[in-house]
């Protein structure tokens, strides 16, 4: 009975565990379909627009990378939204091979200076007249020029009416090394430079072509100057004119950028002698921009007179020249003077000299430039203060009651035009100093300031110089 019953048990037990088989099959299926229908709300949410699901429907497996509502992305920059947009990209640093020089014509050369010869040329593709300028290689005993460096950088940073335009630098043959490297500097083309205009003229500028000029130099000035930067070696050869009445300043191999307090240590071989500032004749190493406004009276006086103003055969020459004309330094026209490197040579013999002692400022006489009106001769008195601090700042000059008076500025389009001399083999023009060549720092002995003031003294008779010495 026991198996039988057993028997009829295990009937029972057997189709009792069927249907609990059939059910938990059914849970299961159950769950599964639950946990896809999860899956699929979870996919639908993830996976906002179709565009962001895959051909499949399921959505992408790639990470997020579109921008966030409201976000753009440069329209070039679309690319990298798929890969790796969140790492940070750098733009490629574009190097490009300069260009040859024989897409320029040679017309013929206009002028050999210091660290270039200057050619005129003409732009093959566009028939575009063109100023090159080869930089010679030959003061430097490694490596590129610094007066090219330095032209190449300032000139690429500076755009301005009053700044000649430098178009691109071109490359010649050389033998490969750099020594023998050819690099010519494109720059746009103008038909005068001043010093070759004023030795041609029989007369000087009118008083109205004078404001023109000056006021479009001290532009240019002024310009260099509000973006830190010396120009170091103006004088009426580096202002070049074209045939429409614009002066622009080129020559930019002696400019270097400066800060305030200036950088320490600065050259003081800068300047061509006859415009350079009495603080650089002394030595000074930690100039401003007050010596480009020295040239720059320079520059506006030789303008009214057609004469440069200070022709110094050497440094002391050219102290004496200015002190000649301005009266020595004193406490009161140039407080701290005696600090200068060159100023202690000086100081025994200027304590014996009787001038203008108590004057506090130096001032021109009118004798000397009859054709200036009194705010004219401030103006110029002003920028050719001895001490650099008294002279005016570019920005001064160009507000200056000198050109708001009577006559007024003469209209570049009214300009006379004057015949180019660019087009000759070489442009005459009168022997005036070269730009300092670099290296060449001159230190003053007491020797050469005791001739300074024994020259000066014998010509003191004669020209009514106003130093007196003891
Ligand atoms: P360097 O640095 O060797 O002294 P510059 O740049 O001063 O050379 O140029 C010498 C001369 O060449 C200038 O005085 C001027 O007569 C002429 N010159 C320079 N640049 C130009 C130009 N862009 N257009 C016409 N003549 C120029």
């Amino acid at each position: 009975m026991a198996s039988r019953s057993s028997k009829w048990t295990s009937a029972d037990d057997d189709q009792e565990s069927a249907a609990a088989l059939a059910q938990r099959k059914k849970q299961k299926e159950e769950r599964r379909r639950l946990k896809e229908e999860r899956a699929r709300n979870a996919t639908k949410q993830l996976a906002p627009s179709a565009d962001a699901a895959g051909s499949d429907g399921r959505p992408s497996k790639r990470q997020r990378t579109s921008p966030e509502q409201g976000e753009t992305l440069p329209a070039n920059d679309q690319s990298s939204v798929e890969e790796g947009a969140n790492i940070l990209q750098f733009p490629h640093r574009q190097f490009g091979p300069c260009a040859h020089v024989d897409q320029f014509e040679l017309l013929n050369n206009i002028e050999e200076g210091s660290y270039g010869v200057v050619s005129r040329a003409r732009r093959k593709t566009t028939g575009t007249l063109v100023a090159l300028k080869k930089l010679k290689m030959e003061h430097t005993s490694d490596g590129f020029p610094v007066t090219g460096l330095r032209e190449i950088q300032t000139l690429r940073a500076c755009r301005h009416a009053n700044i000649v335009e430098l178009q691109e630098v071109v490359m010649g043959d050389g033998d490969g090394s750099l020594k023998d490297v050819n690099v010519y500097l494109v720059m746009e083309f103008l038909e005068h430079d001043l010093a070759t205009l004023l030795g041609d003229m029989a007369e000087p500028f009118l008083p109205s072509e004078i404001k023109t000029l000056t006021l479009q130099i001290v532009a240019g000035v002024e310009y260099l100057h509000r973006n830190w930067i010396l120009h170091r070696d103006l004088k009426t050869s580096n202002l070049l004119l074209n045939n429409r009445g614009e002066v622009k300043l080129a020559d930019f191999g002696m400019a270097r950028y400066t800060s305030r307090p200036p950088p320490p240590k600065l050259t003081q071989l800068v300047v061509t002698l006859w415009y350079r500032a009495p603080e650089l004749l002394l030595g000074a190493e930690d100039y401003h921009f007050e010596i480009d406004i020295w040239s720059v009276g320079c520059i506006f006086a030789e303008l009214v007179t057609k004469e440069p103003l200070f022709r110094g055969n050497n440094e002391v020459g050219q102290l004496s020249s200015i002190f000649g004309m301005l009266g020595p330094p004193t406490k009161h026209t140039w407080p701290g003077y005696q600090s200068l490197p060159n100023a202690k040579a000086l100081h025994p013999l200027l304590s014996n000299a009787n001038a203008k002692a108590n004057a506090t400022t130096t001032t021109l006489t009118a004798s000397k430039f009859p054709y200036l009106s009194t705010s004219g001769l401030r103006l110029l008195s002003a920028m050719l203060s001895l001490s650099p601090t008294s002279r005016p700042s570019a920005a001064e000059v160009l507000n200056h009651a000198y050109f708001k008076e009577d006559p007024r500025p003469k209209a570049k389009e009214m300009f006379p035009t004057f015949p180019s001399t660019a087009n000759q083999e070489k442009r005459r023009r009168r022997e005036t100093p070269q730009a300092p060549i670099r290296g060449d720092a001159p230190k003053l002995d007491e020797q050469d300031l005791k001739g300074l003031f024994v020259g000066q003294a014998e010509e003191e008779q004669g020209a009514g110089f106003a130093l007196r010495l003891g």
